[in-house]
């Protein structure tokens, strides 16, 4: 079934950035997993080819593009590419939002030009030790002292964590209730804040992720994001866009895998035939298959919706949780077609299959996608 979303400036985008990732990324991926990170020239180099903020301003370095579907292409290059790529999902599909809408016009001044030079590698803290799932429940404190915040506690499994320059961070700054906490940005180097080593994961691994702690931790008031006391309603507004990202990675890998395994079921001979010439084997690709459509399309119109400002935070919980499903039940029947061999790191399917397994978990576990449109649904 042919996609109607795109353009042709789109598609002219998408080989333009898939000429980027194979010229700049993929001789790089194992490096990177070594590592724990990706290169930061690789970083630099994104950013000058347009790559990073694209949807900021010329005036700070942006192209003042403001239409997801060029997220979504990178996105899906990005899967196809065996990159693991959360740097462009992190700055471009989650923190964009923050600083183009939230942020004063001096925080842009400040920080804009930096991030689409590639120099301000971003994070965003919001998940502690305690408090995940039920993000009410969050400690870390910021207490107000003269024209500055004091930060005191911890976050846990940020992705850039250890490598950030900005870290955007969630702080309880009143009652659990109510107008209760406040984004505020920490910079690296800030007396107070440190960053505990990389974690380590069982996927995943070419991007950090750490605990950030905070000390006594002073910022300045003006590295308040958005309106103090409201972190909790800003977050509901830029959680849809989150996790629209993590569905639109989440049926990019699934179709990648499946176009990866079509050429090996084809290829692979077993009892005098290719796999491929087994029926059960056909019905298990056409059952991928034609779930692959399904979901793209409603992720499909989940972008257009975003792009007009309608896209319902529940539709967008529903996409996450049917797509992120969808991405693990996909990997999982192609690495067993693979068999032993989907079991080896050599076979793009196997860093997929363990790179996959997060997605179901951040972002918002699937439960509690589910029980976000069970509530929109009854009520
Ligand atoms: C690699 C990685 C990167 C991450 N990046 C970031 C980041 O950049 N910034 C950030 O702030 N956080 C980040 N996270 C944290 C992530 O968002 C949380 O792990 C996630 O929200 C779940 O919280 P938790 O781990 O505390 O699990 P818990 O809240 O303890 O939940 C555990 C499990 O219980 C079940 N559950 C929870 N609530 C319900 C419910 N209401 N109904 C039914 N079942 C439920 C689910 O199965 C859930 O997986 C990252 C995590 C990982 C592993």
């Amino acid at each position: 079934m042919k996609r109607t979303l795109y353009t042709s400036e789109h598609e002219a985008f998408r080989s333009s950035f898939r000429s980027f990732l194979d010229r700049e990324a993929a001789p790089h991926i194992d490096q990177w997993e070594a590592a724990g990170t990706p290169d930061r020239t690789f970083i630099t180099s994104a950013a000058a080819n347009g790559y990073l903020g694209f949807e900021f301003d010329p005036a700070v370095g942006g192209l003042g593009i403001e239409d997801f579907r060029y997220n979504a292409v990178m996105t899906e290059e990005v899967v196809a590419s065996g990159m693991a790529g959360d740097t462009f999902t992190m700055q471009n599909d989650i923190i964009v939002p923050y600083l183009r809408e939230l942020a004063t016009a001096e925080q842009q001044e400040r920080w804009l030009p930096r991030f689409t030079a590639g120099d301000l590698v971003t994070a965003l803290g919001m998940t502690e030790p305690g408090a995940g799932s039920d993000l009410a429940a969050i400690r870390t404190s910021g207490v107000r002292d003269g024209d500055e915040l004091v930060i005191n506690g911890s976050k846990t499994f940020i992705t850039s964590g250890a490598t950030c320059d900005l870290a955007i961070v969630l702080v309880r700054t009143g009652e659990r209730d109510g107008r209760g906490t406040t984004f505020v940005a920490v910079e690296a180097g800030t007396p107070g804040f440190d960053r505990g080593r990389p974690m380590r994961k069982i996927g995943r691994k070419a991007q950090d992720t750490a605990e950030l702690f905070f000390q006594d931790c002073r910022v300045p008031l003006s590295n308040i994001i958005g309106d103090p006391g409201r972190g909790f309603g800003h977050a509901v507004v830029n959680l849809p866009r989150e996790r629209l990202s993590l569905a639109v990675a989440g049926v990019a890998s699934a179709a990648h895998a499946l176009s990866l395994t079509l050429t090996h079921v084809k290829e692979r001979v077993a009892f005098g035939a290719p796999l491929a010439a087994l029926q059960s084997i056909r019905m298990n690709v056409a059952e991928m298959h034609t779930d692959i459509q399904i979901i793209q399309s409603y992720i499909d119109r989940c972008i257009t919706e975003l792009n007009s400002g309608t896209l319902s935070a529940d539709d967008a919980a529903g996409a996450k949780y049917k797509a992120t499903d969808l991405q693990w039940d996909v990997l999982d029947r192609c690495l067993q077609l693979f068999g032993g061999y989907g079991y080896m790191e050599e076979y793009p399917i196997a860093r997929m299959w363990r790179d996959a397994r997060i997605q179901r978990i951040y972002g918002g576990a699937n439960e509690v996608m589910k029980d976000l449109v069970g509530r929109a649904v009854v009520a």
